[in-house]
């Protein structure tokens, strides 16, 4: 039996007719660039998220990027940002000028600890940088009361958490801003690279609309210096086509999720991922976590399993921040997370009996010393 980590061919196939159609009707309308069918896509997704804003955007990193510059921050600024996170997180707000502070994470939710952040706020912090990992909210009412009490903004980035409620809201309006990735892995996915951000605030909504755009509202007049950073109407087109089914598919995900936490939690040497009372995952990723990681990945591998591992160097410890001067152990929790993290195939897709195929090879493994 093969088990590809991810088949994003047979969410195409599922769709194909619907998605063809809204290709297909972007090309015939002649319109290229922004225009009516980014806009229709903003106002659908602004409504699924429960926020009142949606900006259609290039990619996920220009939404943390563009998100964190209408909220004015730059050269010299501090932001809070997990250490245990994907290197996009922080490039957000480095390509901002501005200085990631990491805070590390709760070991069972791999999110970033609320009760680590006060120690970590200086007279230059100006904005909480709170991620969602792996589809799992982090826990938003201490980090917003935290933020409301010393007068910072706050960022999420929900790349990972299309559908995820806390405490039974939908992400999308918690913080200031919200920043999407639809990458084509992701939960609500393009078929090429998107993004936008959500917001409750229409000061900060304008602004990012500005920047999008060479930093001009009406033509050839130009407020600000910008960037061109607009979401292609054909991947707002696919994507609408997408919102309708975003609950059912991240229900299957659901459904695998129990299946697999069912039958690993058989073997204790097997860490689960857990999920706080007041969070509703999207489970963008199954993370399993064992000290043989190796051998588990190696185990499947031979089984005609794809895994994968998000994400195996911390961005503390990549060469990119070499010069910030962070030692590997200044942030030992998000290091012993890369140590030990695994994910396992999960996706609208997913068979039970891969889900039983992969639970048995992972167990049978375990047991064969
Ligand atoms: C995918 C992702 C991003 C970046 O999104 P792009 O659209 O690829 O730029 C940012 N943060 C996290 C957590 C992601 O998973």
């Amino acid at each position: 039996m093969n088990v590809p980590f991810l088949d994003l061919r047979a969410s195409y196939l599922e769709l194909k007719d619907e998605l063809d159609e809204a290709i297909a009707r972007v090309l015939d309308s002649g319109w290229y660039v922004l225009g009516e069918e980014v806009e229709a896509f903003e106002i659908a997704f602004a409504d699924y998220c429960g926020a009142k804003h949606a900006v259609g955007l290039a990619s996920g990193l220009d939404a943390l990027h563009l998100g964190l510059r209408a909220m004015g921050i730059g050269e010299g600024d501090e932001v809070i940002v997990p250490s245990n996170a994907y290197i996009a997180t922080w490039l957000g707000v480095t390509q901002c000028g501005a200085i990631p502070v990491p805070v590390e994470p709760l070991p069972q939710t791999h999110n970033i600890d609320p009760g680590r952040i006060e120690a970590a706020i200086t007279p230059r912090t100006r904005a909480i940088l709170a991620l969602h990992l792996y589809g799992l909210p982090a826990d938003m009412e201490p980090i917003l009361e935290i933020a409301r009490r010393r007068g910072l903004m706050v960022m999420e980035d929900a790349a990972q958490a299309h559908g995820a409620r806390y405490d039974d809201k939908r992400i999308g309006a918690h913080g200031d801003v919200v920043a999407w990735s639809f990458y084509p892995s992701k939960n609500l996915g393009a078929m090429g690279d998107a993004g936008a951000v959500t917001t409750n605030d229409p000061a900060l909504a304008e602004r990012i609309r500005i920047l999008r755009n060479y930093g001009s509202q009406e033509r050839y007049v130009n407020r600000v210096c910008g960037y061109n950073s607009r979401l292609d109407p054909i991947q707002a087109a696919v994507l609408r086509v997408k919102i309708p089914y975003l609950d059912a598919w991240n229900e299957r995900r659901a459904v695998s999720a129990s299946r697999y936490a069912a039958l690993l939690s058989a073997n204790k040497t097997i860490t689960l991922p857990a999920v706080p009372q007041r969070c509703t995952p999207a489970w963008h990723l199954f993370v399993i976590r064992h000290p043989q990681r190796g051998r588990l990945q190696a185990a499947c591998a031979k089984n005609g399993i794809g895994t994968q591992v998000h994400y195996p160097i911390p961005p503390h410890m990549q060469e990119a921040y070499g010069d910030y001067g962070w030692a590997p152990e200044d942030f030992p929790e998000a290091r012993q997370l890369a140590s030990e993290v695994m994910s396992l195939p999960i996706g609208p897709h997913l068979s039970e009996g891969a889900v039983d195929h992969i639970c048995m090879t992972i167990l049978a493994e375990l047991n064969n010393p």
